[in-house]
């Protein structure tokens, strides 16, 4: 499958570009970069997806942003599918208590979910 670099969101074979970063896809990722990351929440708001990533990035979390939407999708739902936000394993203790603290802020709204552990 393809993936963005910028945003490493998933795409399905044959899409060349990512329509959010407008950047050439790649191939694959390197390896580390998806290993041990958990989607543990989910928006349903691109530009709050963003946010909610600013935020994580800000307190030194690397976070990634896929849009299942267009993995599955690639032309029909585009910004307004789902985003999921995933953490490294061990960040997402710290980047929930960070979302939860930016809901009661009101720095990004309640609409997201926590995706629950297995
Ligand atoms: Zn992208």
């Amino acid at each position: 499958m393809p993936f963005c670099p910028e945003c490493q969101a998933e795409y399905t074979e044959g899409v060349a570009k990512c329509a959010d970063c407008d950047v050439a896809l790649v191939p694959t990722l390197p390896e580390e970069d998806l290993r041990d990351f958990v989607e543990f929440y989910a928006s349903f708001d691109w530009l709050e997806a963003g946010r909610i990533g600013s935020i994580l990035e800000q307190s030194g979390i690397k976070a990634l942003i896929r849009d299942l939407a267009s993995s599955s999708f690639p032309t029909s739902v585009g910004r307004t599918g789902a985003k999921r936000i995933a953490v490294g394993a061990d960040k997402v203790e710290e980047a929930t208590q960070l979302i939860k603290m930016a809901i009661v802020d009101g720095g990004i709204s309640p609409d997201g979910r926590f995706i629950e552990k297995k």
